[in-house]
């Protein structure tokens, strides 16, 4: 339930049984959002047979007064958060049944952290059928400690710690702390500098993802250089303040206020997330049954939950800001649900929203729109069994050439070897669907499209053609659109 203790345009404030308060005051400039609690970690404070009716907070009917939360401690693997991290873990495993792992194409190598050598790490292959922790993470400027011909010999022997680069050491570590024994990264279990390997495990990416007992994502590090269990800028813009309170001159103990934290309001608050900004990493989240993302506080988002270390959940709640508020809203939760109960017309309007959110990543090569997004578009054929087309969908194909582009971005389009130009594929930037009922109006008459399907690596090429109703129209040009 919900009640509003405040409801005016300037000031919006809203509590939930046992959660915490929610202000907001879009006036208040910079900090307009905040979120009002007793520290969870304090198992003295009971706030829900509190005996203390405090005035401010009495009007909220039927429910309880603040209620709990956690603070965002400075250190993502306090032994506090370990703990919720593993409840959340035995949790899914044990009650929810859609979010075990799919394997369908399993990895040719893994890591065995249990393996032999003094830190008991080495290279294995040759499974079939083990659990294993999946990283996602980003490469950044310099090589990662790669695997190559010339060390897997090595390697498939025992890996020393100081060998790994820092972010694969954390990945390790939280490995092992949930008790998983395998763990697989792309740049140590592919060897890289052997084009046939590489060609064999790159196609399994999405199903290598999909088939992980969780995927553990590096959010917030900019190259495997960095470490993601430290402190950091982007935890500290939700760390939260004692509030002095008192009521009847009796101090009123352990009320904290901090910025409301929502993942979805990262960009709100100037949180960068590096993962987040690329293009190839959007298969892995999506694709993830599990994912524990070490962001500006530590979520875990599975098909039918979403938890945050601070204590509140992270998808559309009546307690948080309204939806247009948010920016990067993320889509992983509609798509785990769109394959577990969705349709065809659903799945064509969320294909569309991907899109969206995809263009908006960076990918090195504009060439590799094709491809980065393809382990996604080849779970939903398995699923719908349309065929996919150069980015689209034939049975939304007159839909799809709706597409419109980001004014803000350059006006770059790749050549016609590369992409079709009325495919989104061309376009450089974010593209977004333009919702116009023009399929009673439209027909194609011809389609030749050569790669760009669901089993093509390489860029599509090809033409279209359509009929339509014809409007004359008359263009006049003035003397500030001449010469643009
Ligand atoms: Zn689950
Ligand atoms: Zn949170």
């Amino acid at each position: 339930m919900e009640d509003t203790l405040i409801g005016t345009p300037e000031a919006q404030c809203r509590a939930r049984p046992g959660g915490p308060i929610f202000l907001s005051w879009p006036q208040a400039g910079l900090w307009p959002h905040v979120e009002i609690f007793w520290d969870g970690d304090e198992t003295e404070v009971q706030t829900s047979q509190s005996p203390k009716p405090y005035p401010s907070l009495q009007s909220v009917k039927g429910a309880s007064l603040v209620g709990k939360a956690y603070r965002i401690s400075p250190q993502p693997n306090a032994v506090a958060i370990q703990k919720r991290v593993q409840d959340w873990i035995r949790n899914c495993d044990e009650t929810h049944t859609d979010c075990r792992p799919v394997v369908q194409n399993f990895p040719a190598r893994l890591l065995d952290l249990q393996g032999s050598g003094a830190d008991g790490i080495q290279l294995v292959q040759g499974f079939a059928s083990v659990e294993y922790v999946a990283l996602s993470h980003r490469w950044g400027d310099k090589p990662p400690c790669a695997t190559t011909t010339d060390n897997i010999a090595d390697r498939m022997s025992s890996i020393s710690w100081s060998e790994l680069a820092e972010t694969f050491q954390d990945a390790v570590v939280v490995t092992r702390q949930i008790g998983i024994r395998y763990l697989w990264i792309d740049c140590l279990c592919i060897i890289q500098n052997d084009i046939l390997d590489w060609k064999k495990e790159s196609v399994k990416m999405g199903d290598i993802y999909r088939g992980a007992y969780l995927t553990i994502a590096a959010s917030l590090t900019s190259g495997d250089d960095d470490k993601f269990l430290r402190p950091s800028r982007e935890r500290e813009v939700y760390a939260a303040t004692r509030l002095q309170v008192s009521f009847r001159e009796e101090a009123i103990p352990d009320l904290w206020i901090r910025t409301i934290h929502d993942f979805r309001l990262h960009s709100f608050y100037g949180v960068q997330e590096p993962l987040a900004a690329r293009g190839w990493t959007m298969q892995e989240r999506v694709l993830s049954p599990r994912l524990l993302s070490y962001t500006s506080a530590v979520t875990f988002e599975c098909t039918e939950a979403a938890v945050c270390e601070c204590g509140n959940g992270l998808f559309p709640d009546p307690h948080y800001p309204p939806i247009h508020m948010l920016q990067g809203l993320d889509n992983k939760h509609a798509f785990l649900n769109l394959l577990k109960k969705g349709n065809i017309k659903t799945m064509y309007a969320l294909w569309m929203d991907m899109v969206t959110i995809y263009t908006g990543r960076h990918l090195s090569f504009n060439s590799d729109r094709h491809v980065a997004i393809l382990s996604i578009a080849k779970v939903l054929a398995d699923k719908y069994g349309d065929e996919y087309i150069a980015g689209m969908w034939r049975g939304d194909l007159i839909n799809s050439l709706c597409w419109y582009r980001d004014d803000s971005s350059p006006t770059i389009h790749l050549g016609p070897r590369q992409a079709p130009s009325w495919s989104w594929f061309s376009a450089q930037g974010r593209v977004f669907r333009q919702d116009a009922a023009v399929e009673a109006y439209c027909e194609v008459m011809s389609l030749d499209v050569q790669d760009g399907g669901i089993n093509d690596s390489g860029p599509a090429r090809g033409s279209i053609t359509l009929r339509a109703q014809a409007v004359t129209m008359i263009l006049h040009m003035n003397k500030t659109c001449q010469g643009r």
